[in-house]
């Protein structure tokens, strides 16, 4: 397993095209709008190496024989869904951000079950995955299609989805774009993978595949967020650590067959998309409490700093906070304790408390949100730079009024993650991230059981006969 260190350095080894401001950037582990989001990842790579968390952050793999980094192996047993879950809220604590790994550990694992009962695309897809966990390689799960006019299909609007535009004998031609592309520019490799359920007619959308992030025709462009200016300085709040998002751009990229692992199979797709998605709203369950656990903790420490910690109505908007992201947590926890086991080997979470989970994400960070910026008061939206702090003609004058460099810290953390440059984990993300609102309530809607409620109601109203529970009760 590498080490963070030789992670970072196996990024300097890739001829990756990426652009920043409008220019291609010759270096972007040293630029200072992507540093903090790389690393974040490598968080994710010295964890495994770390004694007291290295239960958490490896997994035995069966298919190379020896322990991987817990981002690129599949849920086994019940028991890793919920590993995945700890692991995820650890991270979360230790950056404050988003780590950015995910989604790729979601999609090979929605794809090894995609896959089942397909020998010849399960065989690329084995041999791939080899190389992944041999490599310890952080992988760009590329899902989000830019979908253009929403009421139209993929193929009336063709840019606007990554599809194939050439099938050879040696493999295909893909055009299109990915966008929202969490840590692409961090990344080893891309995972291709349609974005949604598709129909009969739309085959050329129905892909899967894989590629090293410089492949020829691949172009990344990374995403504004906000305050990004201040990343690295002294008043970014988070020091280290940030997310990132990227627009990726595929220009006629050829992929060759043994990295194509699913093309025009419109079931195995709609199963991928419906499985990560699965996944993927479970891991907000563990991500998101361990990003609020720091922003409970930015806000009890200006409150402590205001000298209002004991003040009942300040405990009672932190014990408020804090049962908000335990309830997320909670749910997260659950969608991952009622798993089942796949016939492909692979455990998959419980649908509903998958999509409630990401559901009440779409919300409860915003009240938590709402209370830290309450707790923090005014002064986290008008306080003077730390150079000003720092100035040996005003810092004297400033830091009685203003209070003390550390207080100012705090106060740039709780701005910072509510928000500034830090705050799209805990905002933007936590709405459409892993799908909108409105695709968890689709899903909840179709999953529901309705007939089983109204049936039993019939039987308690007195309408139909109890089989259930028979007539025994009665004698
Ligand atoms: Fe992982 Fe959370 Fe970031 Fe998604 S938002 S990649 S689940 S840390
Ligand atoms: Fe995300």
């Amino acid at each position: 397993m590498r080490t963070a260190e030789a992670y970072v350095e196996s990024l300097r080894a890739r001829k990756l095209r990426l652009f920043v401001d409008g220019e291609l950037c010759d270096s972007p582990v040293d630029h200072p709008k992507v540093r903090p989001a790389v690393n974040a990842v490598a968080a994710t790579y010295a964890l495994a190496h770390d004694p007291a968390h290295r239960a958490l952050a490896t997994s035995h793999s069966g298919l190379i024989g020896r322990p991987v980094n817990r981002f690129t192996a599949l849920f086994r047993e019940r028991e890793d869904l919920l590993r995945k879950l700890e692991f995820q809220r650890v991270l979360g604590r230790l950056t404050g951000t988003c780590f950015q790994r995910c989604v790729g550990l979601d999609g090979l694992n929605a794809l090894w079950v995609a896959t089942h009962g397909r020998p010849e695309a399960r065989s690329r897809f084995d041999a791939w995955l080899r190389g992944v966990q041999e490599r310890d390689e952080m992988l760009n799960g590329a899902m989000t299609d830019a979908k253009g006019d929403r009421s139209k299909r993929p193929p009336e609007q063709p840019d606007h989805y990554v599809r194939v535009v050439e099938r050879r004998a040696d493999g295909v031609v893909i055009r299109g774009a990915k966008i929202h592309q969490t840590g692409a520019a961090n990344a080893h490799q891309i995972l291709v993978m349609p974005g949604q359920a598709l129909r009969e007619g739309e085959e050329d959308f129905a892909i899967a595949c894989a590629m090293p992030v410089d492949a020829p025709g691949v172009t990344m462009v990374l995403g504004r967020q906000p305050s990004d200016d201040r990343r690295g300085g002294p008043d970014a709040g988070n020091a280290r650590f940030g997310g990132q998002e990227c627009v990726v751009l595929f220009d006629d990229v050829f992929v060759p067959n043994d990295l194509v692992f699913l093309d025009g199979d419109l079931e195995a797709c709609s199963t991928l998309v419906n499985t990560f998605a699965g996944y993927h709203r479970a891991s907000y369950g563990g991500c998101k409490p361990g990003n609020l656990d720091v922003l409970i903790g930015a806000a009890d420490l200006v409150t402590r700093e205001n000298g209002v910690r004991k003040a009942s109505h300040v405990r009672d908007k932190l014990v408020q906070m804090a049962h908000l992201t335990e309830t997320i947590h909670g749910l997260g926890v659950g969608a991952s304790a009622k798993g089942t086991l796949h016939p492909s080997g692979v455990w998959v979470v419980d649908p509903i408390l998958a999509n409630v989970c990401k559901h009440h994400v779409t919300s409860l960070p915003y009240e938590i949100v709402r209370l830290a910026e309450d707790l923090a008061g005014g002064a986290m939206a008008t306080l003077p730079s730390i150079a000003d702090l720092d100035h040996p003609e005003l810092g004297d004058a400033l830091r009685t009024v203003a209070g003390t460099e550390e207080r100012a810290k705090a106060l740039r953390l709780v701005e910072s993650l509510t928000y500034g440059a830090g705050s799209v984990p805990f905002r933007i993300e936590c709405m459409h991230g892993a799908g909108s609102p409105q695709a968890q309530r689709v899903v909840l809607e179709r999953t529901i059981d309705w007939d089983a409620k109204v049936k039993r109601a019939r039987v308690l109203a007195g309408i139909d006969t109890d089989h259930e529970l028979g007539d025994e009760l009665d004698a």
